[in-house]
């Protein structure tokens, strides 16, 4: 069967797409989960959130129906505490951390609660924060993600001009462009982006792009100090033979054009391969799944053990239906006419283990064939290694290099989030941006 839209029946599509983690419904189940919280001296959850919001204080406003001051408490740690109470990997952060984990029971719906307060705050716009006096000073920051819009809030803050140059039409970053529908919908990124940009004093210049529309030079010249904040860019590439073939596709354009399209009129194949096991592969085998694809197998060149998903990631394309092959490594597309057939794997051993700790995949030089229509890469994206030898910025196999303080090898310009540490999780970005909004002010005042 080929690659074809309207597979299912439009309820049917409803059904598949809807919300995975469902918000409270009313307010006394969120005050049932809420009163159950203990609020622990040293709060375990609090240390695990790369963010450090005070969980157990936001948990007890809400316990006393001050919801503004609970919003407060996150947004104060975490602008993006409504984003991530949808996308974080909660079950290895802050509720894998919940002392009821050791009682045998239930950890505190943490992110339930985080968004119970902070979705409240955007619908209502509660203006949480107040801009100090105007400083006179502009910084320019260079991308619309988690990272850029994080320290564009807290620069705001304090008083500077914040102007985002996004090469995107839409600002949010990967939450925006490469998260599952049924974790975020477009709305809800956009409604965040307006809602962080609500204090004032941040203006969003969308189509404008690093390296082809402006030069680190222009920005220097422009601004008081940059802020770097774009991400990683194009997705790896497998390097094999047939990959250009019709039918192989990139994971994030895949879970992108679905924010573009509607659920019937996104194409996808009958039987479908994923390459890759991060989150972006899980999103996108479940959606291809939930599109109607007959049969999805996701192909992972090490073991369970060394997957970079989630545990609770990899229950949910296991509850979907679709097939897991582990120690197997894309070897070759089999293409006929133009058209996907198959893919050929070579069978893989683990080696002795990496500086990390990790083991490496080793070919074992035995091959197996899986037959599909359609190949979805999800092997990671690659950092901008020829922008950053255009721009001469000091780089690690295309991931910025910083100082302490957030600084790039250029004085005044200062980076954070997936560009520098090649990809991590959405509040590892936020904190990113956060921090180096801490260095820019210190940068600023002469410090
Ligand atoms: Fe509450 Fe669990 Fe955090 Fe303790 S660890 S403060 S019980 S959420």
């Amino acid at each position: 069967m080929p690659i074809r839209s309207n597979r299912l029946k439009a309820e049917q599509y409803e059904e598949n797409f809807r919300e995975l983690r469902p918000a409270f419904d009313n307010k006394e189940a969120a005050l049932v989960e809420a009163n159950r919280c203990l609020f622990c001296y040293d709060a375990p959850c609090t240390k695990s959130c790369p963010t450090g919001i005070d969980v157990p204080k936001f948990i007890k406003q809400i316990t006393t129906d001050n919801i503004k001051g609970s919003a407060h408490t996150i947004f104060e740690a975490n602008i993006f505490g409504a984003g991530c109470s949808r996308v974080c990997p909660v079950e290895k952060l802050c509720e894998g951390s919940c002392v009821f984990n050791l009682l045998h029971e239930p950890p505190i719906p943490i992110a339930k609660l985080q968004r119970y307060s902070t979705e409240k705050a955007i619908h209502e716009n509660w203006q949480l924060f107040a801009r100090k006096d105007a400083t006179g000073k502009r910084v320019a920051v260079v991308g619309a993600g988690p990272a850029g819009l994080s320290c564009a809030h807290r620069l705001a803050r304090e008083g500077v001009e914040v102007d985002i140059y996004e090469k995107e039409n839409r600002g949010g970053g990967l939450m925006t462009y490469g998260i599952a529908a049924y974790k975020v919908t477009p709305q809800f990124c956009e409604d965040e982006v307006s809602y962080i940009c609500s204090i004032g004093g941040i203006r969003i210049r969308y189509n404008q792009e690093l390296g082809v529309t402006c030069s680190l030079a222009d920005l220097q010249t422009q601004y008081d100090a940059v802020f770097l904040g774009m991400g990683v860019g194009l997705a790896r590439q497998l390097e094999i033979p047939g990959e250009e073939a019709t039918g192989v596709v990139d994971a994030i354009e895949f879970i992108y054009q679905l924010r573009a399209k509607t659920y019937n009129q996104l194409p996808v194949g009958d039987q479908v391969i994923v390459i890759g096991m991060g989150m972006t592969a899980i999103d996108a085998a479940t959606q291809a799944k939930r599109l109607g694809a007959r049969e999805v197998t996701i192909v992972y060149r090490r073991t369970e053990a060394e997957k970079p998903c989630t545990d609770y990631e990899l229950d949910i394309a296991r509850l979907d239906g679709c097939g897991l092959v582990w120690l197997a490594a894309p070897k070759e597309v089999v293409v006929e006419g133009e058209q996907v057939k198959g893919l050929i794997c070579t069978k893989m051993d683990l080696g002795a283990a990496d500086a990390t700790g990790r083991r490496s995949p080793v070919d074992t030089g035995e091959t197996f064939f899986l037959e599909a229509d359609m190949i979805i890469k999800a092997a990671g994206q690659m950092p901008f290694a020829a922008l950053m030898q255009k721009e001469l910025l000091a780089n690690a196999s295309g991931k910025l290099i910083i100082h302490e303080n957030g600084q790039t090898n250029y004085p005044g310009v200062f980076a954070g989030g997936d560009c520098v540490n090649g990809g991590k999780e959405v509040v590892d970005a936020v904190q990113a941006g956060k921090l180096a909004a801490v260095g820019i002010i210190e940068y600023l005042s002469g410090k």
